[in-house]
């Protein structure tokens, strides 16, 4: 861990009383882990800086280890001491037996489990007369039930000769007034309050004391800084200046929040933006003494969906792309490269789904041949070992073995190199697998997926950090850098609403007993008590303290620790020197890029669309339709907006097709009795022909059903519509024409074109989004698809525009919307006169207009032109996909993107 750095500061009077202490045969005794190692570490640079060689090893251990130690050098009568893991199984159990809790999920029951441990912890250290059930007698409600709780706890102990650590110090209390022999004194160091527990077995252990604080801090500031960052970018200067004036100094950083990832984060930034020393790297001047949790470290992260996936379950398609991209279950770059190639197949075929076993994974058509063989061959043999054996209950000890073997088997943790913390990360891997086995300790056998589930719950909570690279700069929370002492300290978040920190009472215990014990958080007086501890056990712990506090946090307006100034003086601004240099000026040149590639093909894939995408952005032209870049959409359980867009068009082109089965006209279509019966026969047909087989196997059958009445429905009355318009015709759907514009051909599909009663020729798209004619608007069109259309596909010798209209067939608006010579007549007689289709005419001038945007930006296209100018940030953008590719995000915010239905008509 992170501390071993911090040592008592050299020459001391802490270094001298321990070396004096343990010569005499004394032992000491801190508070933490951290501080026994901090200390011991220490203890051994002393022996070495006299010229030692060789000496013995220090007595010195953490409470936990004194308490254990002691103890089983009397006895244990034969009980096993329960692992946190096995305390938790077995009050889980218990909660799982009681009542309503009897139907909570695993999740919750262990919350609920671990939540009845730290209350029977509470009760051991601070009020263990509470574990005679007399004295529990008139406990209500919640807590009543947490009573009986412990009963059934403590028969399961007796039973299983089980015991819980949290007694553990009351049974060695026991052991020590029965057994009157010599001890050695204890001297105790780093503990900023002892709870009663602890004064009542150092009082039954014989002679012991405190190890006598230091003289406080002869330099003590309080700052106030502006904001967050400016507070966190004080503190790095300053450490960067006692670096400068010492090398070998020790720095310890204290923060509030130091185990929380978005703070993690901010600080990480922060120091490496102004930590500074010769010859070193900022990242090697700090670490942090708390770990995260090890089910978020990538290799175990890889591990655990290796385990549910080779094991049948599925995993979601983003958990299975980042899987191969971690390399974890690939044993050479061949088979990474494959399997990448796979998914990017996958979606190519248009047989994305949202999860993935692997039996369907590699059942998909043509894996064996684009899949690796040996590939197949090892995950498919793990695979059958993984079905056969998780079919039965086995004891978690013999999961516990045959899960590395199984990981192994198939590859893990892949081809790549380990770096030493992935070494670390592995061995504590090992070390949960195995505390996972040691739940077998009361003869129980579970499933797999129970033993999977357990193992999963031990990684993300156990926290892992890599070793200490002893760095100089260690940052702790407040209570973990009890016992470390450093050349100087900064205390981060001195606010009043940090520091004394507050907390809940525990929901499981009466509050009469919490109070009466002084438990945690009982009382804002006990809180501020020890933070006041605290305080002076860190102003003791070096030479110079500084603390400090943000003005503004996350938006709101903090005051100072009304416990800070009191101790340390009201807070003053930050000094000169500790404020962040101003920002070097502008390092990024802005030049006008000029360089354009014209487009060498006589035609681009895309049609329509690329000339919409050159006016929204022409980087977004150029990506899609000379890059060939893909939006990569989620893979949804059902149909996606995609291909409902395409069996609505499908359908509609059924219809309008002409006989034999489909119709030609508004007269045809009057003379049909039965409406929905006509639709519902295209609609069935075009569901059989147009949805492949396996898609239809992946979707349940009444889904399809249903999507085929939703359908049905939607088309009838979208025909209603149709019906009451002008007599017309239709002349073709999903015609096919070529335009060449500025010397490179498009290759266009109308959807449907109508000749109306005029003779003249309406252009007519359908649509199931939200769309309008605005986006047709002049000089920059949102969308030029129609205005292409009305331009360029008709011949103009023959064929005489009417209109454009895109066809709204969406639930609740099913409606034309776009710009005709003479809607009333032509189209609907039955339109008002507000209504836009009446209102705005189409023009002359605006075809004309819409003519000379699209050649413009049809010769933008093919002279190159690819700026990344989004029409309107960021809402083109955030329907657009491409932001990875053209990197804006760097250069502005932009907001989430937004789902909407997408037509399937290019
Ligand atoms: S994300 Fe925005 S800037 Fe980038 S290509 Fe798309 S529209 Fe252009």
């Amino acid at each position: 861990m992170g501390d071993l750095g911090r040592s008592i500061r050299e020459g001391s009077q802490d270094g001298a009383s321990i070396r004096q202490w343990i010569e005499q045969g004394g032992v000491v005794v801190t508070a933490s882990d951290r501080a026994a190692r901090a200390l011991t570490a220490s203890y051994h640079r002393d022996r070495l800086a006299e010229g030692l060689s060789a000496w013995p090893t220090p007595q010195i251990l953490d409470w936990r280890s004194f308490v254990q130690s002691a103890f089983e050098e009397r006895s244990c009568n034969g009980r096993l001491l329960l692992n946190a893991a096995q305390e938790q199984a077995l009050w889980a159990e218990i909660a799982a037996h009681r009542g309503q809790l009897a139907a909570l999920l695993e999740g919750p029951l262990h919350s609920v489990a671990r939540l009845a441990m730290e209350a029977h912890r509470l009760l051991s250290t601070y009020a263990p007369r509470f574990l005679n059930p007399t004295a529990r007698s008139a406990w209500q409600q919640d807590a009543a039930e947490f009573s009986n709780w412990i009963a059934a706890f403590d028969r399961h102990c007796a039973s299983g000769q089980l015991l819980s650590p949290s007694r553990l110090p009351l049974e060695l209390m026991v052991q020590l007034e029965a057994d009157t022999g010599p001890r050695p004194p204890l001297l105790l160091a780093g503990f900023d309050r002892l709870l009663p527990v602890q004064r009542r077995l150092f009082d039954a252990w014989g002679e012991w004391r405190e190890l006598a604080a230091a003289p406080p801090a002869a330099k003590v500031h309080f700052h106030a800084a502006p904001n967050t960052d400016a507070e966190l970018a004080a503190c790095a200067l300053w450490c960067s200046r006692q670096l400068a004036e010492n090398p070998h100094a020790r720095l310890l950083v204290i923060t509030q929040n130091a185990a929380a990832r978005q703070s993690r984060g901010q600080m990480e930034r922060v120091f490496l933006q102004h930590l500074r020393r010769t010859g070193s790297l900022p990242e090697d001047l700090f670490e942090f003494s708390l770990g995260i949790s090890l089910g978020q470290g990538a290799l175990i992260k890889g591990a655990a969906m290796m385990l549910r996936w080779l094991a049948g379950q599925a995993l979601s398609e983003s958990e299975l792309d980042w899987l191969f991209a971690s390399n974890q279950i690939a044993a050479n770059a061949g088979e990474s490269a494959a399997l990448h190639m796979q998914m990017r197949t996958l979606r190519r075929r248009g047989q994305q789904q949202p999860q993935w076993t692997l039996r369907s994974f590699v059942s998909q058509p043509h894996a064996s041949r684009d899949l690796p063989a040996d590939w197949l061959q090892r995950v498919g043999e793990v695979h059958l070992q993984m079905e056969a054996a998780t079919h039965r209950s086995r004891s978690p000890l013999e999961w516990a073995e045959a899960l590395p073997q199984w990981l192994e088997a198939a590859g893990w943790p892949g081809f790549q190199p380990l770096s030493s913390a992935d070494f670390q990360a592995l061995r504590s891997w090992r070390q949960a697998v195995e505390t996972a086995g040691s739940l077998g300790f009361d003869g129980r056998q579970i499933g797999y997926k129970d033993f999977l589930s357990a193992l999963l719950r031990l990684l993300n909570e156990t926290l892992f950090a890599p070793e200490s690279h002893d760095a100089p700069i260690l940052i702790a929370g407040p209570a973990e850098s009890a016992g470390l002492t450093a050349d100087g300290i900064w205390f981060l978040g001195a606010d009043e609403d940090n520091w004394p920190p507050a907390g809940p009472l525990h929901p499981l215990l009466p509050l009469e007993v919490q109070r009466s014990a002084g438990m945690p958080h009982a009382t804002a007086e006990l809180d501020g008590e020890l933070a006041q501890a605290i305080t002076t056990r860190l102003l003791a712990s070096a030479p110079e303290v500084q603390f400090s506090f943000a003005r503004q946090r996350e938006s709101t307006e903090t005051r100072p620790s009304r416990l800070i100034v009191a101790l340390a003086g009201s807070p003053l601004p930050l000094p000169p020197e500790l404020a962040p240099p101003p920002l070097p000026g502008v390092q990024t040149v802005c030049f006008e890029d000029v360089c354009r590639v014209p487009l060498a093909a006589a035609n681009a894939p895309g049609g329509a669309s690329v000339l919409t995408a050159q006016s929204q952005c022409p980087f977004r032209a150029f990506a899609t339709a000379r890059l060939g870049a893909q939006n990569w959409e989620a893979a949804q359980a059902g149909l996606t907006p995609a291909q409902r867009g395409q069996l609505l068009h499908a359908v509609l082109h059924s219809i309008w097709d002409g006989p034999p089965q489909g119709i030609r006209s508004q007269s045809e279509l009057n003379g049909i009795s039965d409406r929905t019966a006509f639709v519902s026969c295209h609609v069935e047909a075009v569901f059989n022909a147009e949805i492949p087989a396996e898609l239809r196997a992946r979707m349940p059958r009444r889904y399809l059903e249903l999507e085929e009445l939703r359908l049905t429905r939607l088309l009838a009355d979208w025909l209603e519509l149709e019906a009451s318009r002008a007599a017309f015709v239709v002349l073709g759907t999903e015609v096919e024409r070529s335009v060449t514009l500025a010397g490179f051909t498009l290759k266009l599909r109308l959807d449907r074109i109508d000749r109306l009663n005029d003779d003249s020729l309406l252009v007519v798209d359908y649509k199931t989004g939200g769309v309008s004619p605005k986006s047709w608007e002049l000089p920059r069109p949102e969308d030029v698809q129609l205005p292409l259309y009305a331009g360029f596909a008709l011949d103009k010798e023959k064929e005489t525009l009417g209109g454009l209209v895109f066809a709204k067939v969406r639930p609740g608006e099913l409606t034309f919307a776009g710009r005709l010579a003479d809607a009333k007549t032509t189209l609907l007689s039955n339109l008002s006169g507000s209504s836009a289709l009446v209102k705005n005419p189409l023009t002359a001038e605006q075809l004309i207009g819409w003519r000379d945007c699209i050649e413009q930006l049809a010769r933008d296209f093919v002279e190159g032109k690819a700026e990344v100018d989004p029409r309107e940030a960021p809402q083109t953008c955030e329907r657009c996909g491409l932001e990875s590719l053209c990197r804006i995000r760097d250069s502005q915010s932009i907001g989430e993107d937004e789902e909407s239905e997408e037509d399937a008509d290019e």
